[in-house]
C-alpha cells in the first residue's frame, strides 16, 4: 500500500505469471509456450524491420495483417482486431461489452485472468463449477446474465466443448456477448469462428503466443462481427492506438504465410501430448483428455505439490495451482520429444519411491 495510489490501483488483485526463473536452466512446462522457434520466414520479416522504418511509428490499424489474416480465415478485414497479446485483447473486450450490474459468467475452474479483469473493471462475476469430469456444463450458461466468457478448450483442464454446445450457449444468450477464447484451438479443438456470420454476439479470441511459437512478440486477436469489432477498436483507441509495433506487425504476417510450419509444429505437439498421455496413464496417472498444448494429470498416491517441488529439484517445472478442487493436478506443458523424456524419466524416478 502506498498513500500515492489510486483508489483503483489499491483495489486490484492482479494476475501472477508463471515463474520465469533464471538461476538453472530448466525444462520449461509450466507456461504453455510452444518448444519450437518461431519460423525462419518470421524471424527474417523481424530482422528486415529492425531498421531505421522504427523511428516511424507503426500502421494503428495493421491493415497489412489484417488483409494477410481476413485471406487467411475468410472474413472481412472489418471483422479482425488485433491486441499485444490475447490478454490484451481479453482485457479490451470485457471493457467493451460488459457492464457492472448483471454478472458475467464463466467457469469455476478457468483462466485466472478473468476475475482479475472483472475486479479491475468492477464487473460482476458468477462462477459457474465445471462437472466432476471437468467438463463444461453448457446448460448452466443459458440462464440470465450479462455476458460470458470461457476459454474453448478450458484451461487448466484441456477439456473442450463442440461448435454445437456454443451456438446453444449463444443462441440462449442473444443479448449478450459470448467470448470464446480459443488460445489452444489449433492442437485439436473445432473454432467457433463459423457461427459468426449468424452471430453477431459472438466474439471469437485467439493468440500467436501458443500455436504459432511467438508468446515473446505478443500478438492476439479477436475475430467477430463489425460492430463488436468497432466496440474493441474504441477501447484501443482511448487508451493505445499502437499497440503492437513494427516488428510484431511484420513477424505476425510472415506467422500466417508460413502455414507448412505451423501444420508441422502444431502436428508434433499434439503427437507428443498423445505419447506422453498415454505413458503417464501407464504410470497409474489420471490423465484428463486434453485438446490443447498441455496436460492436466493427477498421480493416485504421489501429492501434486510433493511431485511439483521435486520435479523442480530435477530443474523440470511444470504448473501447481494451489487451489480448491484442482490442488492434486499439474498442469505440464507439451515440450520437444527430448524435453518429454526427461520429464517421463524424473517423474519415473520420483513415483517409484
Ligand atoms: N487465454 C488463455 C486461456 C490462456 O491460457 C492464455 C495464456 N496464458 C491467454 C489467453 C493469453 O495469451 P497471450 O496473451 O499470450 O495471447
Amino acid at each position: 500500500m502506498s498513500k500515492y495510489w489510486s483508489k483503483l490501483v489499491a483495489s486490484v488483485e492482479p494476475y501472477v505469471p508463471g515463474e520465469q526463473p533464471k538461476d538453472r536452466n530448466y525444462v520449461k512446462l509450466n507456461t504453455n509456450e510452444n518448444p519450437y522457434p518461431p519460423s525462419t520466414q518470421v524471424l527474417e520479416a523481424i530482422k528486415a524491420t529492425a531498421n531505421e522504418s522504427l523511428k516511424l511509428y507503426p500502421d494503428p490499424n495493421g491493415e497489412e495483417l489484417k488483409r494477410t489474416l481476413a485471406n487467411y480465415c475468410g472474413l472481412k478485414k472489418e471483422q479482425i482486431f488485433f491486441g499485444n497479446g490475447s490478454d490484451e485483447v481479453l482485457a479490451f473486450a470485457f471493457m467493451a461489452f460488459f457492464d457492472p450490474e448483471v454478472p458475467v459468467l464463466f467457469p469455476d475452474i478457468t483462466y485466472s485472468f478473468y476475475p482479475v479483469y472483472a475486479n479491475l473493471f468492477k464487473i460482476d462475476y458468477e462462477l459457474i463449477p465445471l462437472k466432476d469430469d471437468f467438463t463444461l456444463p453448457v446448460e448452466q450458461f443459458f440462464k440470465p446474465n450479462g455476458g460470458i466468457i470461457f476459454p474453448n478448450p478450458n484451461a487448466p483442464t484441456g477439456e473442450y466443448i463442440t461448435v454445437e454446445a456454443i451456438e446453444e450457449i449463444l443462441h440462449h444468450n442473444q443479448d449478450h456477448v459470448v467470448i470464446v477464447d480459443e488460445a489452444y484451438v489449433d492442437f485439436g479443438g473445432e473454432s467457433a469462428q463459423s457461427l459468426i456470420d449468424q452471430y453477431p454476439n459472438l466474439l471469437v479470441v485467439q493468440t500467436f503466443s501458443k500455436s504459432r511459437s511467438l508468446a515473446g512478440l505478443r500478438v492476439g486477436f479477436a475475430l467477430g462481427q463489425e460492430e463488436l469489432i468497432q466496440g474493441l477498436e474504441r477501447i484501443k483507441n482511448s487508451i493505445n492506438s499502437y499497440t503492437l509495433d513494427r516488428l510484431a506487425l511484420a513477424g505476425a504476417v510472415e506467422a500466417i504465410k508460413d502455414e507448412a510450419y505451423f501444420q508441422a509444429t502444431r502436428n508434433k505437439i499434439i503427437r507428443t501430448r498423445e505419447r506422453v498421455s498415454d505413458e503417464l496413464g501407464k504410470m497409474g496417472f489420471k490423465v484428463i483428455p486434453s485438446k490443447t498444448n498441455f496436460i492436466f494429470i493427477s498421480h493416485p498416491t504421489v501429492k501434486a505439490e510433493e511431485l511439483f517441488l521435486k520435479l523442480k529439484e530435477e530443474a523440470i517445472l511444470v504448473r501447481y495451482f494451489k487451489q480448491p478442487r484442482i490442488d492434486n493436478y499439474l498442469r505440464v506443458s507439451i515440450g520437444s520429444d527430448i524435453e518429454m523424456d526427461r520429464f517421463l524419466e524424473a517423474v519415473r524416478k520420483i513415483t517409484a519411491g
